[in-house]
């Protein structure tokens, strides 16, 4: 039994753990069930090639899909006290968000970027669900200024995608108080004359839905997106009733008046392209995957670059901060 246990079970088992493919290659659709090549998700930007179902984008990724050429730059963010309340539940405030930061490898919840998209100048600022549940707190408030003053020195539109649980608990007051904070510096884009065009993907629930989530001049959702202020759990148990099918979810909310398009995320860019330039009275934009900018070309303009050669947008430069 020894010689069994000892040396024959072990080397059955290293045969077939050597065969066993590595977890991270394989990515698991959490409503259809089917198994997808990492590669093949990512080329299809992280939306199941079976069911279509939307999985969570980080805002790099999705900002590399989005501008020409996947070349973006990075506006910067005035950086917030940190834990001005010496916050602490299972762990201390500033322990949670370095641990955040080491899993995404991203300073905060929000990312802000300025490009083009089909040759039209934006500003965009993307929320990183994966980063504390996206929560809002101080520095999401900082961020979603920051871009609306950048937005408003370019003359250019302000695109945000949207993705959180709500107000960032750990800030309390300071917290809630970036609902009136965000809601002024979309005044601000107003008052300029320049387009705001929200995405709300999935989920986009609590504060964020209460303040600058709700008050752009299009909004657009990500196809199933859960949006709500109060999510539907929370109301079953209130109001002791079973809701109706896909309650909260952003066909329901297109179907009663909540929204003005359902958009997937492959027909994102055309679709942000096509509302940006109508809205800032610009002729249609050309289709198809355009190359990075470049400085020297721009007295050309687009002319004669119908179809112009695909390039890979993970190859392309990350120019930092203009
Ligand atoms: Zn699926």
């Amino acid at each position: 039994m020894n010689w069994i246990s000892n040396y024959v079970r072990p080397r059955i088992n290293s045969i077939f753990s050597r065969r066993e493919v590595p977890e991270n290659l394989w990515t698991k659709c959490p409503e259809c069930g089917t198994m997808l090549f990492h590669r093949e998700l990512t080329d299809n930007l992280n939306v199941c090639t079976n069911c279509d179902h939307h999985m969570a984008i980080t805002p790099r990724e999705r900002f590399k899909a989005l501008f020409d050429g996947g070349a973006f730059a990075e506006v910067e963010v005035p950086a917030p006290v940190v834990d001005p309340l010496q916050f602490r539940d299972q762990k201390r405030y500033p322990d949670r968000m370095k641990a955040a930061q080491k899993g995404s490898g991203e300073t905060e919840a929000m990312l802000v970027a300025q490009g083009e998209m089909g040759r039209t100048p934006v500003v965009a600022a993307a929320q990183d669900f994966s980063f504390m549940g996206g929560s809002m707190g101080m520095y999401v408030g900082n961020a979603i200024i920051a871009a609306a003053q950048r937005a408003v020195e370019a003359k250019a539109p302000l695109i945000l995608f949207s993705a959180a649980g709500g107000a960032r608990m750990q800030e309390g007051i300071l917290s809630l108080m970036q609902m009136p904070r965000t809601t002024v510096a979309v005044e601000m884009l107003k008052e300029a004359g320049l387009p705001y065009i929200v995405v709300l993907t999935h989920p986009t629930t609590g504060g964020v839905t209460a303040s600058y989530a709700m008050l752009g001049d299009v909004h657009i959702a990500e196809p199933n997106a859960l949006i709500c202020f109060a999510g539907p759990r929370v109301i079953e148990q209130t109001i002791r009733e079973k809701l109706p099918e896909g309650f909260q979810r952003a066909e329901y909310l297109l179907d009663h008046g909540m929204l003005d398009r359902v958009t997937p995320r492959k027909d994102m860019r055309e679709e942000l392209i096509t509302i940006t330039r109508m809205l800032l009275g610009l002729s249609p934009a050309i289709k198809g995957d355009l190359p990075p900018p470049k400085p020297e070309q721009a007295e050309d303009g687009p002319q004669g670059t119908e179809e112009a050669p695909a390039e890979e947008p993970q190859d392309a430069v990350e120019p930092k901060t203009a």
